[in-house]
């Protein structure tokens, strides 16, 4: 039996939602499932991690509340190598891209990134993972006896009643390590729904144009607890922030639903969306490569439907 050891990626003191995708997949797979947690005040969700996990390994320590990519490490090898770990699984954040290559040269292991399914042929498991900005899905069968896996946002589904079973096991704190500690963390405004969590994105585009075309947006996003996501053309032009890029070079997200608006479509831009449950785009022009991969399209100006969707909100929501 496959031994999967489930890395929490928690926010704001709470687990955030991929930590059950994992752990009911892991589940599924019928592998004997154990979490770590790490940073500071983290026993305190001992409940939390059990829910389909057997053992729950925490490395508790106000030290550890501005984590470094080397203390995660330390604490995951811990764990991993307390367990008998030959899978250690993470969300993808940018934390576990700067730990899993560092976890994965200690304990002699594949690295695979940008997971978004988990097959199982045989006895052989098979990983797919999208290629080339998301042309094609490429089949990466490991040969290691180890895997350190990083899984896309929204690519697996959390399962309801998984069993619970408490065995809390306390690591040592790692030792601070001088090479790089972090200052100061800068928080998203405070109320913006994370990106990577979202379950609805609305997505800006050059065609929102202005400021005045920014607010209307993120007034519909606000409208429908979504989260603000652009395109390189709006970050690049200062209207949006960096951290708010969809694409190859930006963040990749796969929420149930996808609205992208006045966005034409560029490959780079699908790379991050195209794995979206449902994607909606709004786009004056009806030949806008967005459509080729919409579920529903909508042809015409955002600065008029826009308005519209969010007054057939208002209505619906009252
Ligand atoms: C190496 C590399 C990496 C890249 N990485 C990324 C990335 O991570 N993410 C990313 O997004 N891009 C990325 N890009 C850039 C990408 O190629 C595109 O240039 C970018 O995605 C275009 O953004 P856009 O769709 O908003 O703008 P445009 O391509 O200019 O499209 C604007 C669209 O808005 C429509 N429109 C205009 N006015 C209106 C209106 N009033 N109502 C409705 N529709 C309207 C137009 O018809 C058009 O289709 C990358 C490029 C390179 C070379």
């Amino acid at each position: 039996m496959a031994k999967v050891l489930v890395v929490a990626d928690i926010k704001g003191g709470a687990l955030k939602g991929s930590f059950a995708e994992l752990v009911s997949t892991a589940n599924d797979l019928g592998a004997e499932v154990a979490a770590v947690a790490v940073g500071a005040g983290v026993k305190a969700l001992a409940a939390d991690l059990a829910t389909g996990t057997k053992t729950q390994y925490v490395a508790d320590d106000a030290s550890l509340e501005k984590l470094t990519a080397a203390a995660l490490t330390a604490a995951v090898v811990d764990a991993a190598t307390q367990f008998g770990a030959d899978q250690v699984w993470f969300a993808s954040t940018e934390a576990a891209k700067a730990a899993a290559p560092r976890i994965a040269a200690k304990l002699d292991a594949a690295c695979v990134t940008d997971i978004t399914d988990v097959q199982v042929d045989g006895s052989q498991v098979v990983i797919l993972r999208p290629a080339v900005a998301g042309k094609v899905v490429e089949k990466v069968e490991v040969k290691a006896d180890k895997v350190v896996a990083i899984v896309r946002a929204g690519a697996f589904d959390a399962k309801e009643g998984l069993v619970a079973s408490e065995n809390l096991v306390e690591l040592s704190t790692p030792e601070a390590d001088l090479r790089a500690t972090i200052q100061e963390i800068l928080t998203e405004a405070g109320g913006a729904v994370d990106l990577a969590d979202a379950k609805i994105v609305v997505s800006c585009g050059r065609g929102a144009k202005n400021e005045e075309g920014v607010a209307l947006l993120k007034g519909l996003a606000e409208d429908l607890n979504a989260g603000f996501g652009a395109s390189r053309a709006m970050v690049d032009s200062g209207f949006m922030p960096h951290d708010s890029q969809v694409g190859q070079t930006g963040k990749v997200v796969a929420p149930s639903l996808y609205i992208a608006c006045g966005i034409s479509g560029a490959i780079q831009h699908l790379a991050g969306m195209n794995g979206s449950k449902v994607i909606v785009a709004i786009n004056k022009d009806a030949d806008a490569p967005i459509f080729d991969i919409a579920d529903y399209g909508i042809v015409g100006d955002l600065f008029e439907i826009v308005p519209i969707m969010r007054e057939e909100i208002k209505k619906v929501r009252s």
